[in-house]
Formats: C-alpha cells, sequence, structure tokens
C-alpha cells in the first residue's frame, strides 16, 4: 500500500497510512500521525472529538484521492497551514494562504503583554505595524480599542481583512497599505505594536523547508543582521506614540541585547523584554518618555 492508496481504506488505515508516507518524508517535520489526522480530517469535514467514531467507515474513492494529494503535498514540505487553510492563534481562527506569515504561538505573548498594559485604557489607538495575517490585529480587537493595521503587501492586507470579518472585528479595525507607518504620519497612538520581519538573510539555509521554501520572505527577513526593522521602527514609532504610549514588538532569538541598544539610545522608559515558554526572550516593550 505504500507510496498509493488502497481502493477501500477505512479512516483509520488512511491515518495509519498517511502517517506512514510522512515518516518517510524529510521534509514534513516530526508529527506525521497528528498532521496525517488532521489532513484526513479536513477532507472529510468531522471535528476532532468524533474522529474515533469514523475508524472503521470506508473512504469514497474521492475522499482518498484527495486525501493522497495533501499528504503529497505534506510530504514534500508544504505547511499543514496551507493545505488545511487555517492556523488558531489566541484562541481564534484565521485563514492563512503563501502570502502571510503562519501565526506562531510566540506571539501570543506580545498580545497578552499588550491587554495587559491598555485594559485599563477607556480606548485605546493601537497601530500593528506588519500585520500580516492580522492575528495580533484582530486579537487586540477588543470592544473599546481602535486599530490600524498595517501592511506593505496588499495581498497580506487581504488576509487581514477576511480574518477580521471571521472574527468580527472590521467594525474596529482600519487597513492601510504602509511601509511600517510611512503612510499614517502626524496620527497619533497609545501602543504601537509589531511582529516585524527579524530574520538574517544569512540563517536562511538553516530554516526548515517548510519555513525557507513556503512563507513569505517578506515577512521572514530583515537583512544582512535582521535588526533592520528594530532600526527603523523604533525612531518611527516614537514619532507617533502619545507621551507614555507602549511600543511592543517580538524579537528574535539571541536579539535582546541589540534591541534594548537601539531602545536605549533614544528616550524610552520601563524598558523590559518577556520570556517565551522556552525562556527566549520574545518580548521587547518600552514606554515613551
Ligand atoms: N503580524 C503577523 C504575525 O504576527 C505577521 C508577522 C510577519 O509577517 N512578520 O503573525
Amino acid at each position: 500500500m505504500r507510496g498509493m492508496f488502497a481502493e477501500s481504506m477505512t479512516v483509520g488505515d488512511a491515518i495509519d497510512w498517511g502517517a506512514e508516507i510522512l515518516d518517510e518524508s524529510d521534509e514534513s517535520g516530526p508529527h506525521s500521525r497528528e498532521d496525517s489526522m488532521l489532513l484526513l480530517r479536513h477532507v472529510l469535514g468531522i471535528p476532532p472529538a468524533e474522529m474515533h467514531a469514523y475508524r472503521e467507515r470506508p473512504l469514497t474513492g474521492l475522499q482518498t484521492e484527495a486525501f493522497n494529494a495533501l499528504i503529497q503535498q505534506r510530504a514534500h514540505g508544504t505547511p499543514i497551514q496551507h493545505l488545511t487553510g487555517e492556523q488558531e492563534f489566541f484562541g481564534l481562527p484565521f485563514f492563512v494562504t503563501s502570502d502571510v506569515l503562519i501565526p506562531r504561538p510566540e506571539t501570543e505573548h506580545l498580545v497578552e503583554a499588550a491587554i495587559a498594559r491598555l485594559q485599563h485604557h477607556p480606548a485605546p489607538r493601537i497601530a500593528d505595524v506588519g500585520t500580516g495575517s492580522g492575528a495580533i490585529a484582530v486579537a487586540l480587537a477588543l470592544p473599546h480599542a481602535e486599530v490600524i493595521a498595517l501592511d506593505i503587501s496588499p495581498a497580506a492586507l487581504g488576509v487581514a481583512m477576511r480574518n477580521a470579518q471571521r472574527n468580527h472585528v472590521a467594525h474596529r479595525i482600519r487597513f492601510v497599505e504602509s511601509d511600517l507607518l510611512a503612510a499614517i504620519q502626524g496620527e497619533s497612538f497609545d501602543a504601537i505594536v509589531s511582529n516585524p520581519p527579524y530574520i538574517a538573510f544569512s540563517e536562511r539555509p538553516t530554516l526548515p523547508v517548510e519555513v525557507r521554501e513556503y512563507e513569505p520572505a517578506l515577512a521572514l527577513f530583515a537583512g544582512p543582521t535582521g535588526l533592520e526593522f528594530y532600526q527603523r521602527l523604533i525612531p518611527a514609532a516614537h514619532l507617533l506614540l502619545v507621551p507614555a504610549g507602549w511600543l511592543m514588538m517580538e524579537i528574535g532569538h539571541g536579539q535582546r541585547d541589540a534591541v534594548r541598544a537601539l531602545l536605549e539610545h533614544q528616550e524610552w522608559d520601563a524598558i523590559e523584554f518577556l520570556p517565551d515558554l522556552q525562556s527566549i526572550p520574545r518580548v521587547a516593550i518600552a514606554r515613551k518618555g
């Protein structure tokens, strides 16, 4: 059965078969069984909790073909989220395409830090720079907030708008095509948040295939050092924040000291770095002095 699919597999057989194909691939990551199950659920359209009840059911020919096609793509490194079209972030469902970075769990720390600092503000104005899928903007579009989601990529803004609609917050978010904050000069914000591209070009070969070959370079790579967006964003944000306004940015592995130096170079107070679940400094926070 390996490498091709049998005529009438049951759901249980299909999961085993898919997991085996993925196990043999070098490009599909370590979660063969979960991926196989997720892709089959996607084909069959059944909720996770009901999967076990279907184990003995045979697949139709069309379902088998559709599943086989997804398994082959996954085996070549296509991210699972590009095959299902979805990723959950902060407990909310998001559409993803190859035009946007797939939202990562580390970025939830940034959202939590922002909510903690803005929750008592009666009507915070928030800018999300490089919104991509809109993950941060949508998660921060709480009832009293006004959010501006910026991106240089019109295709990304299209995905972000669909995500705002999907999560019923489109009326609280303005979408603006912009290189960083360039298109909204003269406006002012209580918080500027961003998960900018922060990978150095030279790190490209070290990235997993599913990131390197499938996620947008525009969202991943900053330039020769990886710090290029912080160098531009920190002074640009200072101009647009209200006094005591917050700048909150995700940072990459090993970037804390360099980002701290950039912040100390300007008038920022309360500079702080929050760790992710692996204890890697992941969120840079500073208050305009
Ligand atoms: N803001 C988006 C996210 O956090 C996109 C970030 C990016 O593309 N660098 O997922």
